[in-house]
């Protein structure tokens, strides 16, 4: 079986509680891998702010390497695109001069994704039997609500916290510096004053005080904060016992968090952009508590179970980072399902219906009861929904299939 094309679709449409409550525009890119023997994969591909910043033009140049390739070289495939190979380069392989950051990676990570789709295809077996088995098939989800839309309203805190533990969740997640923007005093400075301080608290804790305790609660501080601040406030959100604070720092400062874990009684969270020589160096640092990689940055699945594998050794749990349609939840959780150490996945979109059905998946729905399941359709075990992705193609895209 060779590769003869790899196409991208890109849809856009709105994520109406986005981030903070606030509706927000939304874009997904979808990558399809074709063959000569008709069999093609499936795969999704990051963006940044809703930008590209040169992804598609990386998938381009990349499936123009691809062409003609077996589909079943993956690691291969890989390797040379982020480290490269030595002289002689016969034929048209890369140089040991390659980058692993980037949209190169980024670019990998789709095009792997449709790979591993399209070989699990093949070999009439789940994209997990690849990765080496699965420890399970029901895969937790953690629901990121951000915040509430009026931040203010403690009511409005504990209907949302509510309606996510109503809906099926057991574990949720919120944005620090979306829960008391309104005491905002200088949006330059990472010091959090007191008045804030004390509303990011009151607010989180009407959030844990209308869930109970048995539901896990997480909070994102998005790399806002300075050192004395994160630790201040995850000593203030202490008693709150939350399953993770997550980047309380801008995360390049490797010091900087090490820092701040070590004087947090609440574990440290980071790396949802990080490939795996980033998690070699926090890991063997021992500069966090949880990683949080996305297989939509680490350059895709196969990467991401190699991370997985790299912080087992050292007890070191895996959440997933996500903010994928349902092409990208459902790969990711067949990562999930064949790493020993992880911990939750998240999903953005549970307002945005149409992320959530850009593919079908034989019946089943995206969630269920805050789990996605995993049956043993062969690859990703996904059809894409025609009427979906039509709907909502982008400006100059056409569908294909
Ligand atoms: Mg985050």
């Amino acid at each position: 079986m060779k590769i003869t094309q790899i196409r991208t679709m890109v849809l856009t449409g709105t994520d109406p509680s986005g981030m903070g409550g606030i509706p927000r525009p939304w874009s997904v890119m979808l990558v399809r891998v074709d063959t000569d023997s008709g069999l093609y994969g499936l795969g999704e591909a990051a963006h940044w702010q809703r930008g590209y910043f040169g992804v598609r033009e990386a998938i381009n140049y990349v499936g123009d390497r691809l062409i003609g390739k077996s589909p079943f070289d993956i690691k291969r495939t890989i390797h040379e695109h982020f480290y490269g190979a030595l002289p002689p380069h016969k034929p048209r392989t890369l140089p040991a001069t390659v980058v692993t950051v980037g949209p190169i990676v980024w670019a990998m990570s789709g095009i792997e994704m449709a790979l591993m789709d399209l070989v699990g295809k093949a070999l009439d077996t789940p994209v997990y039997n690849l990765l080496g088995g699965r420890f399970r098939d029901h895969i937790l989800v953690y629901l990121d609500r951000s915040a509430p839309a009026n931040k203010a309203d403690l009511g409005a805190w504990r209907e949302l916290a509510l309606e996510c533990r109503e809906s099926g969740f057991k574990d949720i997640k919120f944005d620090i510096d979306h829960t008391a923007p309104d005491k905002t005093t200088d949006v330059w400075s990472r010091s959090m004053d007191r008045a804030q301080m004390r509303a990011v608290v009151e607010r989180l804790s009407v959030a844990r005080d209308a869930v109970g305790w048995d539901m896990n609660i997480s909070a994102d501080c998005h790399m806002c904060y300075d050192v004395p601040t994160s630790i201040a406030l995850a000593n203030e959100l202490a008693p709150l016992k939350l399953k993770w604070l997550e980047d309380p720092t801008p995360v390049m400062n490797q010091d900087a968090v090490r820092q701040i874990r070590s004087k947090s009684p609440i574990p440290i969270c980071v790396g949802e952009m990080f490939t795996a020589d980033q998690f070699r160096s926090w890991v063997g640092n021992e500069a966090c508590d949880i990683i949080h990689p996305d297989v939509l940055f680490t350059g895709g699945l196969t990467e991401t179970a190699k991370i997985a594998e790299l912080a087992n050794l050292h007890h070191i749990p895996m959440a997933l980072h996500n903010n994928s349609s349902s092409v990208g939840v459902v790969a990711a959780s067949h990562v999930a399902a064949a790493t020993a150490n992880f911990i939750g996945m998240e999903y953005h979109f549970i307002k945005a219906d149409w992320i959530g059905k850009i593919a079908w998946r034989g019946g089943r729905p995206l969630i269920e009861n805050g789990h996605v399941v995993l049956g043993d359709e062969p690859g990703l075990g996904l059809t894409l929904n025609e009427d979906v992705c039509r709907a909502h193609l982008a400006e100059g895209e056409t569908y294909f299939g």
